[in-house]
């Protein structure tokens, strides 16, 4: 499933509310440093000449549906669409001018980014992520194998300790997403349910002391066929030793 257009909706998302999603990405084309298993807008293809909007487009693609929709409120601005939104090269202007535009048209919303957090070293996108209300940042394993197999980084070399490196930068000012999931992909088991995944990745909570955690099921079709949807008491039993931290803790089912 793809995004036709730069901004869509509103939708009612299992996760944010009221949203109004803004794709940064080309229409006609997953462009992401991740190639999840478990993506609802496909594998990534081959796109020789990515088409981009630019910033002014975004602006004025927002703007005019801000201003179309004076009744019908929203809860959040939401950047996300077909790939990963923090890889357009103007996304600090972006983000600069749709919090100007919110503060003008809807000063209630918030503007968030769901980002798989891999263009954190990118100081640009630190500063961006800064301005924004909700930074939603990926962790889907603590563990690189499991990471791989799931994320299917386009960075080879990409470990779960450079990303967590990154991720420590917010000193704990953000939403951890992580989707759990079961499958295997050319023969190899995927599951960052186990204990010895569960064991990891608790640690990796503990250490990064987000915010908020955000932990969801698949909702739509996925790219990989094999992949099993956890069960919803399973869920709440992972979630369970976070709340019982004290942690607040976001399950989507
Ligand atoms: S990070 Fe998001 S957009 Fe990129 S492949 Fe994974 S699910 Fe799809």
């Amino acid at each position: 499933m793809l995004f036709p257009s730069i901004v869509y909706g509103p939708i009612r998302s299992r996760r944010l509310g009221v949203s109004l999603g803004v794709n940064l990405m080309p229409t006609t084309a997953k462009l992401c440093s991740f190639d999840c298993v478990y993506c609802e807008c496909g594998w990534n293809q081959p796109v020789s000449h990515p088409e981009l909007p630019t910033r002014e487009q975004v602006r004025e693609a927002l703007a005019s549906s801000l201003i179309a929709q004076p009744d019908n409120p929203i809860d959040v601005i939401t950047f996300s669409g077909n790939g990963e939104p923090t890889m357009h090269p103007d996304f600090l202007g972006i983000i600069q001018d749709t919090c100007a535009l919110r503060d003008q048209y809807c000063p209630n919303a918030k503007v968030s980014v769901l980002s798989n957090s891999t263009q954190l070293g990118r100081q640009d996108v630190v500063e961006a992520l800064r301005l924004c209300d909700n930074r939603i940042l990926k962790l889907d394993s603590a563990i690189d194998s499991t990471m791989r197999l799931i994320d299917q980084p386009v960075n080879h070399q990409l470990t779960v300790a450079q990303v967590m490196e990154w991720l420590r930068i917010f000193d704990g000012d953000f939403t951890l997403q992580t989707c759990f999931l079961r499958g295997e992909y050319h023969g190899q088991v995927i599951d960052n349910t186990t204990p010895h995944e569960l064991q990891a990745w608790y640690q990796a909570v503990d250490s990064l002391h987000p915010k908020q955690v955000m932990i969801y099921v698949i909702d739509r079709a996925t790219p990989l066929q094999t992949i099993e949807k956890i069960p919803a008491e399973q869920m709440q039993a992972i979630a369970e030793p976070l709340r019982d931290k004290g942690i607040d803790v976001i399950v989507s089912v």
